[in-house]
């Protein structure tokens, strides 16, 4: 396990993973019934932007610091309104104060905002300094449990969730050379126990096969409903570094396919880099 997400807190990937994850528990939270998140490799839940790791890449420069910087142009409002459940989790990390953030939250940080009394979060970890990083976060908090549980091993231990409510993050590392072909698979009983889970997959545009795969069989476990999303921040091919990403959504908020279509173009002119720039959303069974 070499992957540290700290090196790359904040970047372009982050802010579509992080902005539709808010979005999602914005729409779990329009129900007063009580709902559960699992994060099945969450990470470290919180990173200082003005540390060694995020200062050896700069990645958030081109990732969230083109949103929140004090040169950045402001979004218009339609995109402040749609940005505001993830800047509010921003705010929250950061003593509640905006113009001074240095801190940005993982998705436990993320999730943890978005609880009421009544909901819950499951957060799984492998790695001993990050999950010691997760267990001092939430010291207090009894609504977080960390495990100390593979990621996949967790999205069969804890489902279905007792609420029967709720939303599942998958956001591996992707160090397995196999990891996205396996992912349907190891999908497709998740959802046979827990068929209402609204369930956010990440995935890096590395090999556009193993994304296609993805999307197809994924699809061919038949009858659900998937919103597809893509950016892609253009960098040329033989540039090192990542240069897409997407999302793939099941059981997806009714309002989001419409949000991401107000969204995406945003992200993709405000996060290009490079003259490729571009983005998609589909939606399928929707
Ligand atoms: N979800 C986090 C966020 O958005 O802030 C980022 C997670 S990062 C992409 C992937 C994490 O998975 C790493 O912290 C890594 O240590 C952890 N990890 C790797 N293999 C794992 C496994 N089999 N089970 C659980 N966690 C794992």
């Amino acid at each position: 396990m070499n992957y540290r997400h700290a090196y790359h807190a904040g970047n372009f990937a982050d802010v579509l993973k992080h902005v539709v994850l808010a979005l999602c528990l914005q729409h779990l939270r329009l129900k007063d019934t009580p709902f559960r998140v699992l994060d099945t490799h969450a990470g470290a839940g919180l990173f200082d932007l003005d540390g060694i790791e995020a200062g050896k890449t700069g990645e958030w420069r081109d990732g969230v610091g083109r949103i929140l910087a004090a040169d950045a142009p402001p979004p218009p409002p339609a995109i402040i309104d749609l940005l505001a459940p993830w800047l509010a989790a921003i705010v929250a990390s950061n003593d509640g104060v905006a113009d001074q953030w240095h801190r940005y939250p993982g998705s436990p940080a993320i999730a943890a905002h978005a609880l009421r009394p009544q909901d819950k979060l499951v957060l799984s970890e492998l790695h001993p300094s990050d999950r010691n990083s997760l267990s001092a976060l939430f010291r207090r908090d009894e609504a977080v449990k960390v495990v100390e549980l593979d990621g996949w091993m967790a999205l069969r231990s804890f489902l279905p969730f007792p609420e029967r409510r709720g939303l599942i993050l998958i956001d591996p590392p992707y160090e397995e050379r196999d990891e996205l072909v396996r992912l349907p698979g190891r999908l497709a009983p998740a959802l046979k126990r827990f068929a209402n889970a609204m369930v956010i997959i990440w995935y890096p545009a590395k090999s556009p096969d193993a994304v296609e795969h993805l999307h197809r069989e994924v699809q061919a476990l038949g009858g659900l409903k998937i919103l597809r999303a893509d950016l892609s921040v253009g960098i040329a091919g033989d540039a090192p570094g990542l240069s897409g990403c997407g999302l793939l959504i099941i059981n997806p908020p009714w309002t989001l396919p419409g949000q991401l279509r107000q969204l995406m173009p945003f992200l993709a002119e405000r996060l290009a880099q490079g003259p490729d720039a571009s983005w998609k959303v589909e939606a399928f069974g929707i």
